[in-house]
């Protein structure tokens, strides 16, 4: 069977594994967080990084920075990973569900207005698959309404957004904050693992403290204050330096990664333009304002009935297709938490006609070739 997805390790990591352990120093904050640190500074700009234990750890430090009171909404997409949801409902927030777009799973920029009241703090957009959400108008609204923005960048790593005025910003570099995930599923993997990053700088004292469970240690650390003391609320968000090492050598990778990622990407996009077509099947879109990084490769049928078929037909051609995310708007979480429970149904589309193939760095060509005959057979 070919998976759907599978970990890619570059064989570096027991090598920075064994220096950690040969060290002595394992617990967090020590040369390979430091390491991964300045990889993504000098990459992509991020100035405040903190690296997490996973991306559920870092969107719960956003939701106790923005220091949720009772009442407080904060806008999430239906169509995500429930972490994007819990790490605020679980500091108190209520959450409001927007929905996708017609022509993307991404939040729908278009028609935000009438998911405002008076107590929204805050809007959670997700890059889905690495593709960009509209930044530019999301940050334009955002500013208007005086909301702050968290990117769930947990797909994005090395993804784009080409701005209209001819920027091209990393994602995860433009919201007043980001989180992301470097869960095996993802492109650059720890096994669990996770990052936030502070864009806008009012947050950056805090989140220090957040990450040293609650005390001013990193100030002691700078040799500012003889002790550190417990100062607020806080939680032990860092990771162990055995991830970060692992981590670090998946970075080391990242362009090997990507290139082989994106190979993948581009020959099901080109393969399976005339079959989609026929087939009354979307392929994933993307803008020029957009550059992905190949996080997933998915298609989106033109009903339930057939994505399951097609499913089915894959499955029996010995490969794994998976749907994806369930809006979380008709969770039974939900359901027994909320009142009045919404309609979306661009996101009640892309529950029910969305199907993942496979999209990993080790997939070889023989494989690739399999699946892309599985798929043209499929009618
Ligand atoms: C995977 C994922 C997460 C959670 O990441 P973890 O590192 O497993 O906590 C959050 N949001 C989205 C959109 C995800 O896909």
């Amino acid at each position: 069977m070919i998976p759907n997805y599978k970990p890619f390790t570059t064989g570096k990591e027991i090598e920075y594994i064994s220096e950690v352990l040969a060290n002595k120093k394992l617990s967090g904050n020590g040369l390979y967080t430091e390491k991964c640190h300045s990889f993504f500074r000098d990459r992509y700009g991020f100035e405040n990084c903190f690296l997490t234990t996973s991306c559920t750890d870092a969107l719960e430090m956003c939701a106790l920075l923005l220091q949720i009171e009772t009442g407080d909404e904060i806008i999430v997409p239906s169509f995500t990973h429930v972490s994007t949801a819990n790490a605020f409902v679980i500091h108190g927030a209520k959450l409001i569900f927007a929905d996708s777009g017609k022509n993307t799973p991404c939040i729908d920029s278009d028609n935000l207005e009438h998911l405002i009241t008076s107590k929204t703090k805050a809007i959670v957009v997700v890059h889905y698959a690495g593709i960009s959400c509209d930044m530019d108008r999301i940050m334009a609204f955002a500013n208007e309404k005086n909301l702050i923005v968290i990117e769930d960048a947990a797909h994005a790593i090395d993804g784009y957004w080409k701005s209209k005025n001819g920027n091209r910003q990393p994602l995860g570099s433009i919201g007043h904050l980001s989180t992301f995930s470097f869960h095996e599923t993802k492109n650059i993997i720890s096994g669990e693992g996770g990052m936030l990053v502070v864009n806008d700088k009012q947050f950056l004292t805090r989140a220090e403290i957040l990450w040293e469970k609650g005390t001013n240690r990193l100030e002691m650390e700078r040799g500012k204050i003889p002790r550190y003391e417990w100062v607020d609320k806080g939680s032990s968000f860092l990771p162990s330096e055995l991830i970060s090492a692992t981590l670090f050598a998946q970075l080391e990778s990242i362009e090997f990664i990507q290139k082989k990622r994106l190979e993948i990407w581009n020959t099901y996009h080109s393969a399976l333009n005339n079959w989609s077509i026929k087939m009354g099947i979307s392929l994933p879109t993307t803008s020029c304002f957009s550059e992905h990084n190949a996080s997933i490769y998915f298609l989106v049928c033109g009903s339930l009935e057939q994505r399951n078929l097609l499913i089915r037909h894959l499955e029996k051609s010995g490969i794994c297709a998976q749907f994806h995310f369930l809006g979380l708007h008709k969770s039974p979480y939900i359901f027994a938490t909320q009142h009045a429970v919404s309609h979306l149904p661009n996101c009640e589309r892309y529950e029910e006609r969305l199907v993942r193939l496979p999209l990993f760095v080790d997939l070889t060509l023989e494989e690739l070739s399999k699946i892309i005959q599985a798929l043209l057979t499929f009618d």
